[in-house]
């Protein structure tokens, strides 16, 4: 085990790169990942979000394709990134950008209930990262836009989600267009029955790795409850928030109405407050976020 980026056997562009955006020492879950996919091995890995799971699987990817550099042709893909919902693809798109940023490699970023035209224009350029949740990903595939022929990096992440949203049939279909691919990641924040059959019939021989959510791991956060009547509840709220002199804070609610209530009122109060739910537009979300 080390506790430095440039003793992974990584390439100083990609090493600069998470020096850059101030990572210093690899946490477990990239100790593990990194060799293991930088030696062609599948992985296996149970990390949640947070872990830095995203760099683990991003960071071999990307110095396995400057090892063997490839002239982009027209749709296809190197390294393929399916994610189940559009918000965490986009997340995912921005860090690869991020750790490709002293490269040449370029990322497209598809996802469904958006215009699907920019993206068919990204894709007939082809490719090096190709970060898309599987039915719009499909929806590409089945109109030609996208040739996964030559795949040769593919990750699932958050794979548990993706399957218990549904998607395992997407997902196979994808798998079995891509004959060709060297490394599959997986990458789960539990390792459900699902996940463990997709691994027992696409993984070679994978490398698994857990990351214990122990005391290191555990994020530095104070909780408690306060009750209130029902009636008290929002006031209570705006109330904590003065009184703590609270600056950012994010706010979780059980109903679409009851964060379209809350937001009314802390607004009235005189707070900077935004929501989004579910029947937000995307648009509107992303500018929320
Ligand atoms: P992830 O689990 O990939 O969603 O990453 C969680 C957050 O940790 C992201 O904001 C990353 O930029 C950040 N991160 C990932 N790896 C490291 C690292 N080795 N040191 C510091 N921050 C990191």
């Amino acid at each position: 085990m080390t506790n430095l980026f440039s003793e992974l056997g990584l390439p100083k562009a990609v090493v600069d790169a998470v020096t850059d955006l101030g990572y210093i020492t690899p946490t477990p879950v990239q100790q593990q990942a990194i060799p293991a996919l930088l030696s062609g091995r599948d992985v296996l890995a149970a990390a949640q979000t947070g872990t830095g799971k995203t760099a683990a699987f991003a960071l071999p990817v990307i110095s396995k394709m400057l090892a063997a550099p490839k002239a982009r042709a027209a749709k296809k893909v190197r390294a393929l990134v399916l994610a189940p919902t559009r918000e965490l693809a986009a997340q995912i798109d921005e860090n690869i950008r991020a750790y490709c940023a002293q490269t040449e490699l370029n990322t497209v970023l598809i996802f469904g209930g958006v215009n699907i035209r920019p993206q068919t224009e990204a894709l007939l350029k082809g490719c090096d990262f190709l970060i898309a949740t599987p039915g719009r990903l499909l929806d590409h595939a089945g109109q030609l836009n996208v040739d996964l022929s030559e795949v040769e990096f593919l990750i699932l992440d958050e794979a548990d989600r993706m399957l218990d949203m549904g998607f395992i049939h997407d997902v196979t279909r994808i798998l079995d267009k891509i004959p060709s691919r060297r490394n599959l990641g997986m990458l789960s924040a539990t390792i459900s029955r699902e996940v463990m059959d997709i691994s027992w019939v696409y993984q070679r021989d994978p490398e698994e790795i857990t990351v214990r959510a122990d005391e290191q791991n555990k994020p530095d956060i104070l909780q408690y409850a306060v009750t209130v009547e029902q009636t008290d509840k929002v006031a209570a709220m705006a109330r904590i928030i003065r009184q703590e002199k609270l600056e950012r804070v994010m706010v979780f609610c059980n109903t679409k109405g009851m964060v379209e209530r809350l937001t009314k009122y802390l607004e009235m109060e005189g707070l900077d407050a935004a929501c989004i739910h579910g029947d937000i537009p995307q648009k509107k979300r992303e500018q929320v976020m």
